[in-house]
């Protein structure tokens, strides 16, 4: 019997340098994950070794005002 085996990933999150754990059916290049520390929105450059960038978009947003 063939038991599904789920690896768990760790990454540095370029933003705090946090290690965020990861599951590995959860990530996939190109995809994007939230570091769960600080909440920042995070790019998967590489799967192996997994690799985060800071995810950028277009959006030219100030974000002065807070909440
Ligand atoms: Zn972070």
């Amino acid at each position: 019997m063939k038991s599904t085996h789920v690896k768990t990933l760790k990454a540095t999150c370029p933003t705090c340098k946090a290690i965020i754990h990861l599951e590995s059916i959860a990530v996939e290049e190109d995809g994007y994950v939230d570091c769960t520390n600080c909440g920042g929105f995070l790019k998967i450059l590489t799967m192996n070794p997994l690799k985060l960038s800071v995810a950028f978009f277009d959006d030219e947003y100030d974000d002065d005002d807070e909440f």
